[in-house]
């Protein structure tokens, strides 16, 4: 049987740069992944193709003004659905295949198939009805999630999709009812709506997106109605039933007693890790809730020798820090010494049409903990490369401390604004004033001045005068 220092399981963002990095520190490893393609939800279902979907959007909805490499600029008929897919296939397909290349260039060893335990140090694989095994001094556990299928809904990949079908649509839905309003339900709420599609978002709740600032959440709220997108809040599913013929609407009973009809439905609310195949419980590997694995601040399981990274740990399931835990989890097992831990700072980002991105403390934060603070704003439309891009909607609103000025949270709403956040990190994370940022020179003229324009509108807001920049 082949003998291996570490066996990583799972080829998304934790798994592969987990694996690439013990190589490349000299270790030998080797990687299971049970599809043909490479690249798990950051590269086949999730991160990837609907952030593609989106700029797609834009694109095809004149809303976006550069132009997009391989799709023809000025249409002469209506986007078809092969057009609005055109570069996201183009860009999975890409991305899977510098994924395996990253791994073979580190001398990875693959294996294609179904990981399992055998016992706590042997995986076995399952491929097309064969089996092998392999052991592993170490291993580390990248699997993923996968999204949950409440049982009153009868998806069937055709009408009725998750968020990993909704990528192989065959037609533009007219019509698309959308249920959960976090990240991924307003996020495709708002690209099928920028194509032109009647959109129904349905929320249980009575806010969309709980976890950001609720001023930029209401904010983008706002741009979601004028966008024709309809929210029903505070509802939830009562039945569904597709109708066996194709083109009759779909009835929709809501838990508010509403019937709605619609061409398409998708379900975006809420993943589950995925362990089932793995059997952890043949080696007593301790599992939580929503079938997550649990792990200390390491990575390391209860079973000394295993390790989990990624969505199958659970929060905060993000491509971007999966890739980090996959890293950290590295340093921990072979001692390299270069990434302890992640920085407990990171930014979110949304993306909506308009973009979100908020990094540190939310002005609710700040209320409950009592901390007394203050807030100031810019608007895109005020700043001179705003007025270039002819931005209307779009602001940046900075929190920070009455007590010595320090910036505790930076929130943005508008175009680019998960590019725009990292700047802020930065602020948040080495605990800047807003002297330090009004002290910075940007280069003119660029959305970067909505930094140093909300930090002059902060002073102003404490000292009660209008501070001129
Ligand atoms: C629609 C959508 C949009 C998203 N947008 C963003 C975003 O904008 N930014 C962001 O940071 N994150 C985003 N995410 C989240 C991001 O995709 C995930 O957090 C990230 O992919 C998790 O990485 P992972 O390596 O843990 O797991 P995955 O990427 O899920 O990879 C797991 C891999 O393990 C394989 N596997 C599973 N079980 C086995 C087994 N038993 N044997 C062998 N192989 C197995 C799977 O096939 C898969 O390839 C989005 C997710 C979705 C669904």
């Amino acid at each position: 049987m082949q003998e291996y220092e570490l066996i990583v399981v799972g080829t998304g963002p934790a798994g592969e740069k987990a694996a690439v990095k013990a190589a490349y520190f000299g270790h030998k490893v080797a990687i299971i992944e049970k599809e043909k393609t490479f690249g798990g939800a950051e590269i086949i279902t999730g991160t990837l193709p609907s952030k593609t979907l989106k700029e797609t959007a834009l694109y095809f909805s004149g809303k976006y003004e550069k132009g997009l490499f391989g799709v023809e600029r000025h249409l002469q008929h209506e986007a078809s659905i092969e057009d609005f897919m055109y570069r996201k296939n183009y860009v999975t397909a890409s991305a899977a295949q510098e994924t395996r290349e990253n791994l073979q260039r580190h001398g990875v060893d693959i294996y294609q198939g179904v990981a399992s335990f055998a016992d706590e140090h042997t995986l076995a694989i399952s491929s097309e009805g064969k089996e092998q095994r392999i052991q592993g001094k170490y291993i580390l556990i990248a699997t993923g999630s996968y999204p949950y299928h409440p049982e009153n809904i009868p998806f069937d990949g055709q009408r009725v999709h998750d968020s990993d079908t909704i990528l192989q649509l065959r037609r533009f839905p007219s019509s698309i009812c959308i249920v959960g309003a976090g990240v991924i339900g307003c996020e495709y709420a708002t690209i099928f709506s920028t194509m032109g599609t009647k959109v129904f978002l349905i929320n249980d709740k009575e806010a969309i997106l709980p976890h950001i600032d609720q001023e930029i959440a209401q904010d983008l709220l706002v741009q979601m109605h004028d966008a024709g997108i309809e929210i029903l809040f505070n509802t939830s599913i009562a039945s569904i039933e597709v109708p066996s013929e194709e083109t009759a609407p779909i009835p929709i009973r809501l838990s508010s007693g509403k019937t709605i009809h619609t061409d398409m439905f998708l379900f975006a609310a809420g993943r589950n890790g995925n362990i089932q195949s793995l059997h952890c419980e043949k080696i007593g590997l301790k599992t939580g809730k929503r079938e997550v694995i649990e792990v200390d601040q390491k990575y390391c399981t209860n079973i000394p020798h295993i390790y989990a990274v990624g969505d199958v740990i659970g929060f905060p399931a993000l491509a971007s820090t999966s890739m980090d835990q996959g890293r950290v989890a590295v340093a921990h097992i072979f001692q390299t010494q270069d990434l302890e831990h992640l920085p407990s700072c990171f930014p979110y980002g949304i993306y909506t049409v308009p973009e979100v991105s908020m990094v540190g403390k939310t002005e609710e934060q700040m209320i409950s903990s009592k901390t007394p603070y203050c807030v100031g704003k810019a608007r895109y439309a005020d700043m001179a490369r705003g007025k270039i891009m002819g931005a209307k909607n779009g602001f940046l609103k900075m929190v920070f401390q009455k007590e010595d000025l320090k910036i505790c949270g930076i929130h943005i709403i508008g175009n680019i604004a998960t590019e725009l956040i990292h700047f802020g990190v930065e602020l948040v994370e080495s605990k800047q004033t807003l002297y330090d940022v009004i002290g910075k020179v940007f280069n003119f003229p660029t959305l970067h001045d909505l930094y140093k324009y909300a930090a002059y509108d902060g002073l102003s807001n404490l000292s009660g005068h209008k501070i001129k920049p």
